[in-house]
């Protein structure tokens, strides 16, 4: 009987009189069972003669739950508790994250404020999740990056004042003599005077060009020329200057022909700039040579020579304006530290590039790739 309550039936047996004698709910014992439901039990026979009814049956008694009830409303109540478990899981688990990631931010934001205020050394240490690591790895690069164009700013208002004041004041003591009568104007002394006035001329030319190109509003005359021409020119131009200095200076290039799509006189103008510097920094007896290479769309142009080299810790300087790694060397020799920015400026505006290799002792190669023409192109 207890199994009927538990298990999966209810178990109704009737006697030969179809009265019920047993129920395992116990709600029909004395009742009589209708001919359908004797025909849906089972016919208990002792020899041969029928005694009873043997009735399992699955409808249960109204206030009575089934198996498939009891089993659907416990799903349900754990789909409930479930579900309210996870909202509190969630709830908690939302406001430490908020919190870990709130604080730092907030902290980020500060930073930020501080550094638009012009506090240029802001940086921050932050630890916690990756990606909190990685914006205020982000953020220390940005005020790093911003700190060190401030202070190119600032040094190069200085440096221009600098480079200015020696042409002035050479000029402004030469004047003077020859105002008081202490110096003669001989045609020698008229000549450094022009010197002077040409050096300055050159410096505020190089700094026009030099802002326009930073800029990006160089205006370029493109035309489409011969780069091995043009380079043999300069080559030619230089050649008196390295014999001078007993200096090998040799042209490498594939062909004779290779046409290019730029401004003529700002590329010759690159390549100046860089042998000018091959050759001033190349003692005696050394070798200087000018490759020219055509290789998937571009063509390259570098410039090597047996100079001593730069230093590894200058390398990535010398494309900056009034970069010299050795200023009393450099300025002995007359530069100001604008040819290789300059050049930089001129290739970046006809989309090429431009590097530098140089082991110091052995010697230096720079090198400037810009995009070849089409040989059929339309200008
Ligand atoms: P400017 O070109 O304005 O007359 P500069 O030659 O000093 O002056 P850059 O041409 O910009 O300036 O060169 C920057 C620095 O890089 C030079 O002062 C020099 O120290 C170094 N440098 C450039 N080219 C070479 C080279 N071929 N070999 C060794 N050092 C070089
Ligand atoms: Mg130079």
């Amino acid at each position: 009987m207890g199994w009927g309550r538990t298990g999966l039936e209810r178990v109704i047996l009737a006697d030969s009189n179809s009265f019920v004698v047993a129920d395992t709910y116990g709600l029909r014992l004395g009742e009589r069972l209708s001919e359908q439901e004797l025909a849906q039990g089972t016919a208990i026979i002792v020899n041969g003669q029928r005694v009873g009814t043997l009735w399992l049956t699955t409808t249960t008694p109204p206030g009575v739950l089934s198996q498939e009830d009891l089993f659907t409303r416990s799903v349900t109540v754990a789909i409930i508790l479930a579900g309210i478990a996870v909202l509190i899981l969630a709830g908690l688990a939302g406001f430490f994250l908020a919190r870990r990631i709130a604080g730092p931010l907030s902290k980020l934001t500060k930073a930020v404020h501080r550094l638009a205020a012009g506090g240029w050394e802001q940086r921050l240490v932050l630890t916690g999740d990756e990606e909190i690591v990685q914006l205020v790895t982000a953020f220390n690069d940005m005020a790093a990056r911003l700190e060190k164009y401030e202070t190119m700013r600032r040094n190069l208002v200085a440096d221009v004042a600098h480079e200015l004041r020696t042409p002035l004041t050479v000029l402004r003591g030469q004047l003077e003599s020859l105002q008081a009568g202490a110096l003669e104007a001989k045609p020698e002394v008229i000549m450094s005077l022009h010197d002077e006035i040409l050096r300055l001329s050159r410096l505020v030319h190089d700094l026009q060009e030099l802002s326009l190109a930073e800029a990006k509003k160089l205006p370029l005359h493109q035309e489409t020329f011969n780069l091995v021409e043009a380079v043999q020119k300069v080559l030619n131009f230089f050649q008196v200057e390295a014999e001078g200095k007993n200096i090998t200076l040799t042209l490498n290039a594939e062909g004779q022909e290779i046409q290019v799509k730029g401004d003529r006189d700002r590329l010759t103008q690159v390549l100046i700039n860089l042998l000018g510097n091959a050759l001033r920094y190349t003692p005696p007896q050394g070798q200087v040579g000018v490759t020219i290479k055509e290789k998937s769309g571009e063509v390259s142009v570098s410039v090597a020579d047996t100079g001593p080299g730069i230093a590894a810790a200058d390398l990535p300087y010398v494309f900056e304006r009034f970069y010299r790694p050795d200023k009393s060397r450099s300025r002995a020799q007359g530069g100001a530290g604008l040819g290789l920015a300059i050049a930089k400026g001129f290739v970046e505006a006809h989309g090429g590039r431009i590097w530098v290799e140089s082991q110091p002792g052995q010697g230096t190669r720079f090198t400037f790739t810009i995009p070849v023409s089409r040989y059929n192109s339309s200008s």
